[in-house]
This record gives C-alpha cells, sequence and structure tokens, in this order.
C-alpha cells in the first residue's frame, strides 16, 4: 500500500505577500496596541469601497469597514514585506497571515469575513478624533455619494455641485486632523480613509461637467 502524500507546507516564497497585505481581525488589535504594526502602515478600506474578495475572487462594493496593511506605494506588495522574502513582524504576523496556505486556502476562507477590526476598535471612544472621523463617515457615506455621482454623470447639475462639496469637505478635514488635532498626515488613510477619488473613482466622471468623455457638437 503506498504511503500517504505528505502533507502540503508553506514555502515561504512571498507569494501571498507581494499580491497585498492583510486586513486585520480582532486577535491582531494588541500588534496595533503595542506598536509592532504603526498606524502609518494601516489604511481603511470604508463600507462602499470596491474591493477584492481574496477568497470568492469577486471586485465589489465592501459591505463592511475594514483595516488592512497597506501596499508599498504605487504598487501591490505588502508594506510589511522585505525581499528576500521575508515579514518585518514574521514572528507576530496578522492572523489572515498565519491561516493563510496558497495551496490550502480553506484555513483563511473560515476565518476571512469574521471579527475583521475596524477603526473604532483602535481610536478611543468619545474622543475629539472618533466624532470627527465618524462625522466624515457620515457626511461622505460612499454608497449615498456613488448614488450622486451616477446622478452628477448622468448630467444632474445640482448633484454635481453636491459631489464637489463634498471632495472639498473631505480635502478640508484632512487639513483639520493634523492642524487641530496635531495627528501625524501619514496617518490620514487610516482614521479617514483614502482621498474621496481614490476610494469612489467614479467622482472624477461626475465632477466634470458633461462627464469626462463629451459628445461632439
Ligand atoms: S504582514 Fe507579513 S506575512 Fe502578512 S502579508 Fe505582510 S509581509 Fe506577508
Amino acid at each position: 500500500m503506498p504511503s500517504p502524500r505528505p502533507a502540503p507546507t508553506c514555502r515561504r516564497c512571498g507569494r501571498c505577500c507581494r499580491l497585498g497585505g492583510p486586513a486585520l481581525h480582532a486577535a491582531d488589535a494588541p500588534l496595533v496596541r503595542h506598536g509592532r504594526i504603526t498606524l502609518t502602515q494601516l489604511v481603511t478600506l470604508r463600507r462602499g469601497e470596491g474591493v477584492t474578495d481574496n477568497v470568492v475572487g469577486t471586485v465589489g462594493p465592501s459591505p463592511a469597514e475594514l483595516v488592512k496593511v497597506r501596499p508599498v506605494p504605487g504598487g501591490r506588495a505588502c508594506l510589511l514585506y522585505r525581499d528576500p522574502p521575508a515579514c518585518a513582524v514574521h514572528d507576530a504576523s496578522p492572523v489572515e497571515c498565519r491561516a493563510l496556505f496558497c495551496d490550502d486556502p480553506a484555513a483563511l476562507a473560515g476565518l476571512y469575513a469574521t471579527d475583521r477590526l475596524t477603526r473604532a476598535d483602535l481610536i478611543e471612544p468619545g474622543s475629539a478624533l472618533a466624532e470627527l472621523c465618524a462625522h466624515h463617515e457620515t457626511e461622505t457615506d460612499l454608497t449615498r455619494l456613488a448614488g450622486l455621482c451616477r446622478l452628477a454623470a448622468g448630467g444632474d447639475a445640482a448633484a454635481r455641485e453636491q459631489v464637489a462639496a463634498l471632495a472639498r469637505f473631505d480635502a478640508a478635514m484632512r487639513d483639520l486632523l493634523p492642524a487641530r488635532l496635531g495627528i501625524d498626515p501619514d496617518t490620514l488613510p487610516f482614521y479617514l480613509g483614502r482621498p474621496l477619488a481614490q476610494a469612489l473613482p467614479a467622482l472624477a466622471a461626475a465632477a466634470v461637467p458633461g462627464g469626462l468623455y463629451k459628445r461632439r457638437p
């Protein structure tokens, strides 16, 4: 009788790290609170923002907020990835990284959408910062803003003005938080998510009268 094939083991090739950083879960909160992963290394993907579901393989608006390790500037690889293959926090890597094994993703699929961290888990409740982040989230709700962008791109001038006003509000908040609360500007992608034009690419077309592609007269 042939002996059973050995269980596949991680080759530590770094491929999964080059495809992007992990979303954080409740069990990862101490990594952030103790500074192993800093807020400057995180980005918030907001509810309604286009995300890739790495288990199902689909792309679409996120049904809930999630906090991720950022990609390298202009790229896709996890910011904590070091070449040759190594992780800057290998001795305490986030739970998704420990669960992910590319030859057998069942363990990751089991925890992928459960107990995800949000900003509220990492910001002091009731603080001015928490209130300003919540205010920004409500005012620039991405699902509502996507609807306004559709109207604006269809020629609705009032919707276009609302979109422009919200883009100005977003920019003003990104000036206000460092100026009034002294927070590091590099933490803004965590506190406020990505700038609206990046979080919602439809915003660029909505801001142009008549859309990006104008008809010939
Ligand atoms: S945190 Fe470490 S193990 Fe996880 S994706 Fe980034 S580099 Fe890879």
